[in-house]
């Protein structure tokens, strides 16, 4: 064990506690929230970052109450709503146009990523030391650190370095297009295409956000990429059609869906969070969700802590099974969302089930036999 600094407690008079220094590799979502929470209580805070810009793109995330009331101990819910919109429903729409059901939002807000990430950095108290450097060894970054948060995302060279090739993104086979348009979105909804699927959802300020999974296709150019999803998707529904003719390649952008293997987060003092830890299709909207309320176990887990280890294990313990059950769902709604051959029946059962929601929703009772 290092050193140990005690700092005044928060959790009593006369009693003291160990001031962790704490070393966060990735200043995304998850690493941004974590040095917020970790720096309020008290400790020294480390955030390193190759790139702190923010996103060029403002598409859209789903950020549901669990991840709002993160927001919220941070102290910038009400900044992240000013910036936000907040759907009541939307449609789930099948092969042929049908509408398979309507779905509640759940009270997510949809948040802009640029606008969620200058929320959270304006919220970084001044005492957390920021560098701007691309890692490419980890072992320096032990060194003189209580506890290594490897926040790096998806490729995570913290991962990498200590989980081992195995724990390697793997693709999917899949290209992911999104973009933003000015127009106002014609519906709110996600179409199961058969083998494909793509979604609309409302902007802040009035335009539209919408993204696509198709089969992995690749142009030399996003204008090249547009016109393949317009090859793809084109004709199917005139609502998409309509996105697209508004959709423009510099407010679009690409890239292929990775996830990450199941890896339990911990190894001695070093803690995956985010999509270092479990990166997950984006079919349930959940990668920034699961990515704050780690930010949030982890911060809980390291308060009070006089040794690191049993904290890292308590985090573990209450994150693992969680973010692993929603890397597992993403997974089982990006393989429903894109089945192709059996999109038929799985038309057919999704319609009944949306029938059964709406009707409950409704209030409507089943008729007497
Ligand atoms: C199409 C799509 C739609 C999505 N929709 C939603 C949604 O509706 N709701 C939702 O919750 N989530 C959604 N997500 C997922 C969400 O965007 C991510 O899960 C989330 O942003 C991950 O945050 P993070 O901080 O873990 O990682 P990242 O945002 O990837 O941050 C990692 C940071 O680490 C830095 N970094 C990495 N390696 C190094 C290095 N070697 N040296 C220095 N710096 C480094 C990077 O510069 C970056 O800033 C979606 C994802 C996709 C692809």
């Amino acid at each position: 064990m290092r050193d140990a600094r005690r700092g005044p407690s928060s959790t009593g008079p006369g009693r003291f506690r160990r001031v962790l220094r704490v070393r966060i590799l990735g200043a995304g979502v998850a690493g941004t929230a974590a040095a917020a929470l970790i720096a309020a209580a008290g400790h020294e805070v480390e955030l390193i970052d190759e790139d702190f810009a923010q996103p060029a793109l403002g598409t859209s995330l789903a950020l549901f109450p669990p991840a709002q009331r993160v927001l919220a101990r941070i102290g910038v819910l009400d900044a992240v709503t000013a910036g936000a919109t907040a759907p009541r429903e939307g449609r789930l729409v099948g092969r042929g146009g049908r509408v398979l059901a309507t779905l509640p939002s759940g009270e997510a807000l949809l948040v802009p990523r640029p606008h969620l990430l200058a929320c959270l950095r304006r919220a970084l108290p001044s005492e957390v030391r920021r560098r701007r450097m691309r890692v490419q060894d980890v072992r320096p970054l032990r060194r003189g650190a209580d506890v290594l948060v490897g926040a790096d995302g998806l490729h995570s060279l913290i991962r990498l370095s200590g989980w081992g090739e195995g724990a390697r993104a793997r693709g999917h086979g899949m290209t992911i297009l999104r973009g933003i348009t000015p127009q106002a979105p014609p519906e709110i909804s996600e179409t199961w295409g058969g083998g494909w699927l793509f979604g609309i959802t409302p902007l802040t300020g009035g335009g539209t956000n919408w993204f696509a999974s198709v089969p992995e296709h690749r142009a030399p150019d996003r204008e090249g990429d547009l016109a393949h999803l317009r090859e793809v998707v084109g004709g199917a529904r005139a609502a998409i059609d309509a996105v697209l003719e508004a959709s423009a390649p510099a407010r679009t952008t690409v890239h292929g869906l990775f996830t990450v293997s199941p890896v339990r987060p911990v190894r001695e003092d070093v803690v995956l969070i985010g999509d270092a830890a479990h990166a997950m299709a984006p079919n349930l909207g959940h990668g920034a969700n699961t990515a704050l309320s780690d930010a949030a176990a982890l911060a809980t887990a390291l308060d009070g802590a006089q040794r690191i280890r049993p904290a890292l294990a308590r985090y573990a313990a209450r994150r693992h099974l969680v973010d692993q059950g929603w890397r597992l769902g993403s997974e089982v709604m990006l393989r429903a969302g894109m089945a192709d051959g059996l999109a038929g029946g799985r038309d057919a059962a999704l319609g009944g089930v949306g029938r059964a929601l709406a009707r409950r929703s409704r209030g409507d009772q089943e008729p007497a036999r």
